[in-house]
């Protein structure tokens, strides 16, 4: 007796069948592998924020020493 480990698809959510016969896992189909795959490339593409962007416009305003 062997139970098949499931895992959710990280697009979807449905139950996907974490098998070797699934070549899409841990999708549950190649769609939803593609979208994965496309919204890590979108989000490659953003232009990211300068994280001590607003460190400096706070610290034009507010001085600790004082
Ligand atoms: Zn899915």
């Amino acid at each position: 007796m062997s139970q098949i480990p499931t895992v959710e698809c990280p697009t979807c959510g449905a139950p996907v069948e974490f098998t070797a016969e699934n070549k899409f896992r841990p999708f549950c189909s190649d769609r939803c592998k593609l979208i994965d795959l496309g919204a890590w490339a979108s989000e490659e593409h953003k232009i990211p924020v300068a994280p001590d962007a607003e460190d400096e416009l706070f610290s034009g305003d507010f001085d600790p020493r004082h």
